[in-house]
């Protein structure tokens, strides 16, 4: 039983008890007052029988003759205006004690029935005493008191009011049990109702409500079960749609961050810590500008948060590592018609290499135009010159035919590095013929080729390292791409410099070298050298008949072969570039 349980089973108790106490007790003073007034009604006829006997009847002396007419259970006494008892039916009158003090001969005698309860000396128990004036009893003024034991009133009434009392404690059981027995037929389900409805609203709504109680009972506890039912589809309807969300949330390509309207961080997907580099427990709750570390984020959101329609725009992070993102915001005003309350959804696409991609695009067009454009410019320039007359002056034009035709040539060189290069990017290494070869072979194919050149410098061309490195290559591209290695190694020497050719095994791979103890290259522009055009000086590589396009080429051709490229320099003391291929 628990303690509210024990307060109502009090509480009945107290009810119950009261209501029968309360009755026993009104029904005891009914019975007794209406047991002392019939007393009182008897005793009143019997003084006017009394008095009518008395007043028509001869008798010699009155004692005598009140004992003769009085019944065993009245006492009649006649007492004289003085207090004297001149009769009495049940009492020696020599030994009674002069009678003027009692209160019901004082009423009598000034007119009035006289009435009183009391315990009388002389018979030794509780009486009650109706007195009346007896006018004119020989000369005298007298009064006839009738008076009756309430001994047996009394004892009835203890009777009584023990069976009142009985029936009570009857009564109070009887409703204790019935008391009971409701408790467990509608408080007790109430309870568990109670106790469904702490568990239903805790979350916990697989609890069951299974009540065998009285039929409104059952009624409600099948509702509640209902609810708990509908509330749980709900919810699970409700779970899987945010679960949903929050899957496409976190999956999705773009950065997205959710800002409540002081900018503070609520939601962050993993693209956007991804992009940010940002460790994913210390940023909710953060705010945009101490999280992002950019004013421009910042103002966009601002703006956001002002406006009604969403803001974009391109916001740069500089740092390490250059970022630009291409950042859109949108407000989400409140639920219900609040001014506070507004959400901000920031969805940011990461656009850094697209950007660069679009600006490698741009150079590449003006590169490709402004190299095409020179040749072109000093051939027509020739030949205009020609036609102008120059051709008469034949040592003249001879000249200008040579540089006319040199400028071509170069045009030519342009356009065929543009094609190669294109056909690399487009087939990707599809279509191209790969064969198994050892690399040296191919090494000695590409000094053959540069042999002119370098012996022309005087430059001395080795070969170190392992023979017989086995790699399924295209021959003709990994031949251009080591004579464009060669080729640039021999231009960029000094007359009589060491070029060497190196090969060696690194893993799976083999590294092919080419050192040379030339130029070099400034250290800022060796990130950009593979790019097309990308000259550290122009006018050399130009005048050496170089297209800017030589690297740009080997690259392509290491990626093709599923290799690399890369470069070791230092300026004024020689450059290595290195091709690895995997080998067979
Ligand atoms: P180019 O036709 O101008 O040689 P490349 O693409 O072959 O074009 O080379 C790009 C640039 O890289 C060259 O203009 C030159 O500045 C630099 N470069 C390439 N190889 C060397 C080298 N071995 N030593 C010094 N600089 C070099």
């Amino acid at each position: 039983m628990n303690k509210s349980q024990v307060r109502r089973y009090v509480g009945y108790f107290i009810i119950i008890a009261l209501a029968v106490g309360v009755i026993s007790l009104s029904a005891g003073i009914l019975f007794r007052r209406d047991a002392y007034n019939r007393t009182i009604g008897i005793l009143d006829r019997a003084n006017t029988v009394t008095w009518n006997i008395l007043t028509s009847t001869e008798y010699d002396t009155i004692d005598d003759y009140i004992n003769r007419i009085a019944v065993d259970d009245v006492r009649i006494t006649i007492i004289r205006s003085d207090g004297i008892v001149v009769a009495d039916s049940q009492a020696d009158i020599s030994k009674l004690d002069n009678h003027a003090d009692r209160p019901e001969l004082l009423s009598a005698l000034n007119g009035v029935p006289g009435r009183s309860k009391r315990f009388s000396d002389s018979l030794g128990e509780n009486l009650v005493y109706v007195a009346m004036p007896l006018v004119d009893l020989s000369n005298g003024s007298y009064v006839i008191r009738s008076a009756m034991s309430v001994q047996d009133i009394d004892k009835a009434l203890g009777e009584i009011l023990g069976r009142i009392a009985f029936t009570g404690i009857i009564t109070f059981l009887a409703l204790s049990m019935l008391s009971f027995l409701s408790e467990r037929r509608i408080i007790a389900p109430l309870a568990d109702i109670q106790k469904a409805a702490e568990a239903f609203s805790g979350g916990n709504l697989d609890y069951f409500l299974s009540i065998p109680g009285p039929e409104d009972v059952r009624v409600v506890a099948e509702t509640l079960n209902d609810m708990a039912e509908a509330l749980k589809y709900r919810l699970n309807e409700i779970t899987k749609g945010k679960n949903e969300l929050a899957a496409v949330f976190s999956s999705m390509m773009e950065a997205v961050v959710v800002l409540d309207e002081s900018l503070s961080i609520r939601h962050i997907n993993r693209s956007a810590l991804k992009i940010m580099e940002l460790p994913e427990s210390d940023v909710y709750g953060r705010s945009l500008i101490e999280t992002f570390m950019n004013s421009d984020l910042q103002s966009l959101a601002e703006e956001t948060l002002a406006s009604q329609s969403p803001v974009e725009r391109d916001i740069t992070f500089n740092g390490d590592r250059n970022l630009i993102l291409h950042a859109h915001g949108t407000r989400i005003p409140p639920a219900d018609d609040k001014t506070t309350g507004n959400a901000i959804v920031l969805v940011m696409n990461d656009i850094t290499r697209t950007q660069h991609l679009e600006n490698m695009r741009r150079d590449f067009v003006a590169n490709v135009s402004h190299e095409l454009k020179t040749p072109i410019t000093n051939v027509k320039g020739y030949l205009e010159t020609l036609a102008d007359g120059v051709m008469d002056d034949p040592e003249t034009a001879k000249r200008f035919l040579a540089i006319s035709i040199r400028n071509a040539d170069r045009l030519n060189a342009i356009l065929d590095d543009l094609l190669s290069l294109s056909r690399l990017e487009q087939q990707g290494g599809e279509g191209l013929e790969f064969e198994i070869r050892p690399l040296d072979d191919i090494i000695g194919g590409a000094f053959q080729y540069c042999t002119l050149k370098s012996s022309d410098k005087g430059i001395d061309m080795r070969f170190e390292g392992e023979k017989n490195l086995l790699a399924s290559v295209n021959t003709l591209l990994m031949e251009q791409a080591l004579n464009n290695l060669i080729d640039n190694a021999v231009k960029y020497s000094n007359e009589g410099a060491v070029v060497t050719v190196h090969i060696e095994k690194n893993g799976g791979m083999a590294d092919i070298s080419v050192i040379d103890e030339g130029i070099g290259i400034p250290a800022k522009d060796l990130p950009r050298i593979f790019e097309r055009f990308y000259r550290v000086d122009k006018a050399r590589s130009r005048e050496l008949g170089g297209t800017g396009l030589g690297l740009a080429i080997v690259k392509h051709i290491a990626i093709v072969h599923r290799g690399s490229v890369k470069v070791n320099s230092e300026l004024g003391r020689g450059s290595t570039f290195t091709i690895s291929v995997p080998l067979q």
